[in-house]
């Protein structure tokens, strides 16, 4: 149990005006937690303060080695009025799995669920309330010894920032283009594609770049191996509907484990569909696509929610999926997850829908 102190702005900024298109990631609310590392110490220091400039030195690690990692999940205005977050526990117990990988130090799961749910409770009437806005919270930790040798560093800052953020698809759920990336590579097993940590981002921004060159709005990777196996897109897992069956990427540790990807497989799997996790090879989604069988295509991730896939493309061919429309199951997983975010839909599950007050 963190004991945070809080010290409120004497300066609130002025909140963005309903209908005020938002964006995303571009509006920053009046307050952020903040607290420190120091080896011998642990965790130290929770604090609520204004939004506002971090001091660093020049030699900060995170500047030179990127030891780094962060989470993303949304904060709702229930139906009740009061905050909500869609699954938070998730967050804390993978921002645990990345920091063990970047020899970072764990925080205690409550202690990490405690800051976010205290620092949106401050900020809560900055939640927007248009259909399909959200406020992003977005923790993170940086490494902030001020030394320039390879190892991990022995202080540390998490901070967690809030910005409200517009519906994702302005016009409603949206079909789009991907570009299935057959040069560059994102990760390999065994190596960091499973933490959630800028790195993975950096190494992803020059295919990136040339997917919107083509027309197309986001990167397929294929794994890192064999460039052969379909792994995720860039901030989304993927799943495939083939003949009736509810196929995704298996976790091999090159894949960013989605929470959004979980909850997808529960509800299918509580629906009574089959869901496979496994190896789904380029080839494969080709000949489904060629004989039928390929129904629907969506990808998954907080952002979007669920992100149906109109047209992938590979080397010379793009495959149009159905009708390049919205499939079934992806209006259906998009009404769910969102109606249970927003509380719209009573939560199946018990402890999807929490509360910050509890
Ligand atoms: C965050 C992220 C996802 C989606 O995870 P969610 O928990 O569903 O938001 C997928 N892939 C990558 C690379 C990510 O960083």
């Amino acid at each position: 149990m963190l004991n945070i102190r809080i010290e409120r702005t004497a300066n609130p900024k002025q909140k963005p005006a309903p209908g005020q298109p938002l964006g995303f990631g571009k509006i920053f609310t009046d307050h952020m937690f903040v607290m420190n590392y120091t080896e011998g110490q642990g965790w130290h220091d929770a604090r609520i303060v204004p939004y506002g400039k971090i001091e660093l030195e020049p030699s900060a690690m995170v500047f030179h080695y990127g030891q780094t990692m962060f989470e993303g999940l949304k904060a709702y205005k229930g139906v009740d009025g009061r905050a909500y977050l869609f699954r938070p526990d998730m967050n804390a117990k993978r921002a645990n799995a990345s920091n063990t990988r970047l020899c970072i130090p764990h925080i205690p799961e409550e202690d990490f669920v405690q800051a976010i749910k205290a620092v949106v409770k401050v900020d809560e009437d900055w939640i927007p309330s248009d259909p399909g806005t959200s406020l992003y919270v977005r923790p993170f930790i940086i490494a902030t010894d001020e030394f320039l040798g390879v190892a991990p560093s022995k202080t540390y800052l998490f901070i967690v920032i809030l910005s409200p953020s517009g519906a994702y698809y302005a016009s409603g759920l949206n079909p789009v283009g991907i570009w299935i990336e057959d040069e560059y590579v994102r990760a390999v097993r065994g190596g960091i594609g499973f933490a959630k940590t800028g790195g993975n981002y950096a190494a992803s921004l020059i295919a990136q770049v040339k997917a919107h060159d083509e027309g197309f709005s986001q990167v397929l990777w294929l794994d890192g191996v064999e460039r052969k196996y379909i792994e995720e897109v860039g901030a989304m897992n993927i799943f495939f509907k083939i003949n009736g069956k509810i196929v995704t990427p298996m976790l091999s540790g090159s894949i960013l484990p989605g929470i959004t990807r979980n909850s997808v497989i529960t509800l299918c799997k509580d629906w009574g569909y089959e869901v496979e996790e496994r190896r789904i090879s380029v080839d494969e989604l080709i000949e489904a696509q060629k004989s039928g069988a390929l129904e629907e295509v969506f990808g998954t991730g907080t952002a979007a929610v669920i992100s149906p896939v109109g047209k992938l493309r590979y080397v010379d061919d793009v495959m149009v999926i159905g009708d390049g429309g919205i499939g079934p199951v992806s209006q259906k997983l998009y009404d769910t997850v969102t109606g249970i975010q927003s509380g719209a839909v009573k939560d199946p599950y018990g402890n999807w829908h929490v509360c910050v007050e509890d």
